[in-house]
């Protein structure tokens, strides 16, 4: 199989214009095909030889997702299943702001995950394999073509655990964020990690503006295990130290997660023991009512008691959000999305 040339760097693209004998400004006029005009294959690059357009096809594929179905209408959140080189099947998300040209795209970095949060329907079967950074980007670009412009925002809160292929998700956040390419701000990627400890580390050492959120969903160990696998390799304690250290050396602040689930989390008791557990460091909160998931018993809690949740929350000063997440007629609101069989 050949490998995705978006998944290249532009010194590795400069590298392989030398290897043939051509002079290294190549490398840049690629890129720009590739990320400005977005073209989806080599004889659509008119300034370059027509020998060396064919070497780049042979070489590398231009498209590595194939689009099978768009579910949703444009203007309104949608949700794209692509099909991979290997005949894996990956879901994509484009959701718009209430203002309009401010489209953020929510994109999975693995096929499955092998996690298994029991409110999600991603994790369910396991782990399959990791997305290259040139199907990561490769989302990004179809994206583009859609909507007839880069996005603002990129979220890898599709499915997978970003951290759990971290040097991939790495590569594709420097090639989204190239200056001379698709120019996605730092500050508008998120990488949303379930609580992987190690890769929370790695990432503090970046110096990169990317914005973390960490996946919490409970107060306390006890609930936090009874939902989150996850919590028994990294338990809570080592996970908000780590998130400590994470502020303190980035001078970044971390939004935690927090899914709302009737009777499991959700009591005002639990939001004070929250606020107890985040005083130490500065941080933000972004509670979710629960999507529905087949395989999950739990349910949405009262609007009265989301409420109550959010006020003790913020009376405290801890700067919250609530987002009902948009696209739960699709099946694309969060913890939706699932690894599919053709
Ligand atoms: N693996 C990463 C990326 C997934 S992001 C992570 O866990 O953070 C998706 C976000 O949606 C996570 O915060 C996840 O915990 C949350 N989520 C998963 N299932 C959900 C559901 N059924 N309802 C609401 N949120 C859910």
């Amino acid at each position: 199989m050949k490998p995705p040339i978006h998944g290249l760097f532009l010194a590795e693209l400069e590298a392989f214009c030398k290897e043939q004998g051509q002079p290294a400004f190549r490398a840049k006029q690629i890129w720009d095909w590739l990320y400005v005009k977005r073209i989806s294959s080599a004889d659509e690059m008119k300034n370059l030889p027509a020998p060396f357009r064919a070497r780049l096809a042979e070489t590398f594929s231009f498209q590595c997702l194939e689009k099978l179905e768009t579910k949703g209408d444009p203007g309104e959140t949608q949700k794209l299943l692509f099909k991979l080189a290997d005949g894996e099947l990956i879901e994509t998300v484009i959701i718009p702001a209430l203002r309009r040209q401010n489209n953020t795209v929510c994109i999975s970095s693995q096929v499955g995950c092998r996690f298994g949060c029991a409110f999600c329907a991603s994790g369910q079967k396991g782990v399959i394999r990791n997305l290259s950074a040139g199907e990561i980007v490769g989302q990004v670009l179809e994206v583009a073509k859609i909507l007839g412009g880069r996005p603002d925002n990129v979220v890898f809160m599709g499915i997978g655990e970003p951290f759990d292929n971290y040097d991939e998700v790495l590569r594709a956040i420097r090639i989204l964020n190239h200056p001379d390419g698709l120019r996605i701000g730092a500050r508008r990627i998120t990488i949303s990690t379930c609580g992987v400890v190690p890769g929370i580390q790695r990432f503090a050492e970046e110096k990169l503006q990317v914005e973390l959120s960490v996946s919490l969903h409970a107060p306390d160990a006890e609930t936090r295990s009874r939902i989150m696998p996850v919590n028994e390799s990294w338990p809570m304690e080592e996970l908000l130290d780590a998130c400590r250290v994470y502020t303190e050396k980035t001078k970044r602040i971390i939004t935690f997660e927090y899914t709302l689930i009737k009777n499991l989390n959700d009591s005002p008791e639990q939001a004070r023991q929250l606020v107890k557990l985040l005083k130490k460091f500065p941080c933000r909160v972004n509670l979710i009512p629960l999507s529905p998931v087949e395989e999950f018993a739990g349910e949405r809690p009262q609007p009265e008691a989301m409420k109550i949740f959010l006020e003790i929350l913020e009376k405290t000063g801890i700067n919250t959000t609530f987002r009902d997440s948009k696209g739960s007629a699709l099946k694309a609101a969060c913890g939706q999305l699932r690894v599919r069989r053709l």
